[in-house]
């Protein structure tokens, strides 16, 4: 499969370019980032040369290059520009950029489906996470009070997460019932107590040293129950990405989430 990795600067697309150049069915044909272009992909990963210099340029180099799949890591504030371009260029799209609404997947569905395009989006594709999602789904059908807490290194511009987004939601799913009573706080500071999704608070850490962190902690009667997940760095999110590469071509749509998939 051709594979265009847009973002190929950023960190994580730099171990993109790592991971799809070691698979011996992906061929990377083309590397899109605006502060790194005119470098080879695989010099600034630490490859060597690959021959693939970055472009700026991703509408022309996904028509230079007729890549199946366009892979996206790089910000919130133009990920769905780049998806548009893909899309209308007929490429289907694998995307971990965060930031990612509800409403923005509404209008990707749309869009994909005009276009006969298909798109896998995760806001984590660390198979632990996932499965810390999923088990918070499980664990919030009996405990009515939780709290997230994610914790990132301090360069992430979103916050909460995107995975603590999806995570409150998906809590929300496994729920009986929603509508929790709350007792009236008195915040001395505005905002301590975190801000709110579906009813749960979700507090957001960002720090130097810190890579993608994320605790789920559920409160009982006399008991607390605690999920928590670290990506200790970013090789985590490669195994999903991979696979969700290999999966496009069996996929209808649009899927957000890698729970869907795995
Ligand atoms: P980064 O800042 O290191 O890299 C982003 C790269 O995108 C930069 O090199 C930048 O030059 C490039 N870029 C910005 N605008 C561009 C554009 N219009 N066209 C082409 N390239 C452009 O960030 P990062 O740590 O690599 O994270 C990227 C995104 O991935 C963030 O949204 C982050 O939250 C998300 N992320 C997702 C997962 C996951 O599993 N889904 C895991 C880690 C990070």
């Amino acid at each position: 499969m051709k594979i265009v990795i847009c973002g190929a600067g950023g960190n994580m697309g730099k171990e993109v370019v790592r991971a799809v150049t070691a698979e011996g069915d992906l061929d990377l044909v083309g590397a899109v980032d605006l502060v790194e272009a005119g470098k080879d992909a695989g010099e600034i990963s630490g490859l060597g040369s690959l021959g693939t210099i970055i472009k700026d340029d991703l509408r022309g180099t996904l028509e230079e290059t007729g890549p199946e799949v366009m892979v996206d890591f790089t910000s919130p504030f133009v990920v769905m520009k780049n998806m548009e371009v893909a899309m209308e260029c007929g490429v289907d799209l694998v995307v971990g950029t965060t930031g990612i609404t509800e409403g923005d997947i509404a209008f990707i569905q749309e869009k994909a489906a005009a276009r006969g395009v298909k798109a896998i989006i995760a806001p984590n594709f660390a198979l632990g996470a996932v499965l810390m999602m999923k088990f918070a789904r499980e664990a919030g059908r009996y405990f009515q009070d939780v709290e997230i807490i994610e914790l990132h290194h301090d360069q992430k511009i979103d916050a909460p997460s995107g995975t603590a987004i999806k995570t409150a939601e998906m809590i929300s799913l496994g729920r009986e019932y929603k509508d929790i009573p709350e007792l009236q706080v008195l915040e001395k500071i505005p905002g301590v107590r975190g801000g709110e999704k579906e009813g749960i608070k979700i507090h957001s850490i960002r720090l130097p040293g810190l890579v993608a962190h994320q605790e789920v902690i559920f409160g009982g009667l006399g008991q607390t129950f605690t999920l928590r997940h670290d990506s200790l760095n970013r090789t985590s999110f490669m195994p999903g990405v991979i696979m969700a590469i290999r999966k496009i071509k069996d996929i209808q749509g649009v899927v957000y989430g890698l729970e869907n998939i795995i």
